[in-house]
């Protein structure tokens, strides 16, 4: 069977083909500025890649414009859309209604609604992709996957915050970590790379892009993970600032100050304070240069001291984060290394286990140039290091094979 996965951001719908029968990637692309002017399509199949650049105003116009190139007769992979079988849709925020995806039908789609205003930005401009979806597929089963389905198994230690309680029994204020799919794939394509069974295993995985988060597996199961409510919490990010005290809001709130870092002269508000704690902090407003990992290497390896201190957070954070999750699991037996920073940036990943030999885990300097699925500790190192790369597609694709021809997701 044919699965097609899609990503729907506000303005953006990303998607890919997948032939389950060998789990082969048959073409991809991003539909891109959807709504605004200059808005275009990305298309690859294999070696062959296309642009389309039109006015495509809506997601639905976007959904048949993906349809329309899948079956072209020079870029397309499917000559009907009857060749596919289903459709994966990526969602943000399941809450706590989700604890694994789902068939999409009303009930589905009204906790998605539901689920709005923990997921602001995402899950209104999801539910756009699976609407537009259904729109042009008439018929197609539809599947929700969640980023914060995997997490949903944290005992209530770790998912509550220290307010009063009933912030969370009424307004479900608690942490529910995302990256889940990520987080799923890979504790488990660790295990079968390692030819070992995810029972009386206690996993730690980072995974370190643009948005970063660790999780604490254990049995298979997540035990906890680094962000929260929402994405901001947890590690320094791309341009996400990570955990600080919450009264830090309030202060710059009050005394913000403008680019140039002279005093605005009037408070601002909240959100306005979150949005900089999003979009202007991290890596790039530490550096005050760049959000992107690779460019903070070359300008730290320059000698650049913000750029030199930006890193040394990222690196500490991560170290705090494996040391506190070890000392949650009782112990640690695999550490993983993932997405764009975890599977190619070989000198963070060295720098995070050097010094953590006192735990077990030493790593191999040779092994760790890897950018590829590999084991990268050393072989007298108790803690098992390895990189494996992402598949969140794969996922989606995987779990809607299985919902729509058993009724139900394995290894969930
Ligand atoms: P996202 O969270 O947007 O999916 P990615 O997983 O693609 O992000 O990670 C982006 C980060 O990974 C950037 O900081 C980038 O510098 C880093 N990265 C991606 N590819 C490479 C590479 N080939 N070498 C080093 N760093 C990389």
């Amino acid at each position: 069977m044919k699965i097609l996965v899609v990503n729907a951001g506000s303005s953006s719908l990303k998607y890919q083909l997948i032939d389950m029968d060998g789990e082969k990637e048959l073409a991809k692309g991003l539909v891109e500025r959807i709504g605004i002017e200059g808005s275009r399509l990305k298309h690859s199949a294999g070696e062959k890649k296309t642009e389309i650049e039109q006015e495509i105003p809506d997601h639905e116009a976007a959904a048949q414009l993906m349809l329309k190139i899948l079956q072209d007769p020079e870029y397309g992979v499917i000559k009907s859309t009857d060749e596919i079988g289903a459709v994966g849709h990526r969602v943000l925020h399941g809450g706590s209604a989700f604890t694994a995806s789902v068939i999409v039908n009303d009930a589905a789609k009204q906790a998605i609604r539901d689920c709005f205003p923990l997921g602001p930005l995402h899950n209104p401009a999801n539910l756009m992709g699976i609407e537009a979806c259904e729109k042009v597929m008439k018929g197609t089963p539809q599947v929700a996957v969640f980023d914060t389905a995997f997490h949903q198994t944290m005992p209530p230690k770790a998912y509550m915050y220290g307010v009063p309680k009933m912030y969370e029994e009424k307004l479900h204020v608690r942490r529910y970590g995302f990256h889940g799919t990520s987080h799923r794939f890979v504790s488990r394509r660790v295990c079968e790379f390692l030819g070992v069974s995810p029972e009386g295993k206690r996993i730690i995985i980072c995974h370190l892009g643009n948005g970063s988060s660790l999780s604490a597996v254990k049995d298979g199961k997540c035990q906890d993970t680094s962000m929260g409510l929402t994405p901001l919490e947890g590690l320094l990010m791309g341009t996400r600032c990570g955990s600080c005290d919450p009264a830090v809001v309030q202060f710059i709130a009050n005394n913000p100050l403008k680019e140039d870092g002279t005093p605005l002269g009037h408070p601002v508000s909240v959100d306005d304070v979150l949005t900089m704690m999003n979009k202007k902090s991290g890596l790039l407003g530490i550096s005050g240069k760049s959000s992107d990992c690779r460019d903070i290497d070359s300008l730290a390896d320059a000698g650049d001291p913000d750029a030199t201190l930006a890193r040394e957070m990222l690196i500490y954070g991560i170290k705090k984060y494996i040391g506190s999750y070890a000392a949650a699991m009782g112990g640690v037996d695999i550490i993983v290394f993932t997405a764009g920073i975890g599977e190619n940036n070989a000198y963070l990943r060295e720098r995070v286990i050097d010094g953590l030999e006192f735990m077990g885990a030493k790593i191999d300097p040779e092994k760790n140039k890897t950018r590829k699925e590999a084991v990268i500790s050393a072989c007298d190192s108790k803690v098992t290091v390895c990189v494996i790369p992402t598949n969140e597609e794969i996922m989606i694709a995987r779990d809607t094979l299985d919902l729509v021809t058993t009724g139900k997701v394995r290894d969930n």
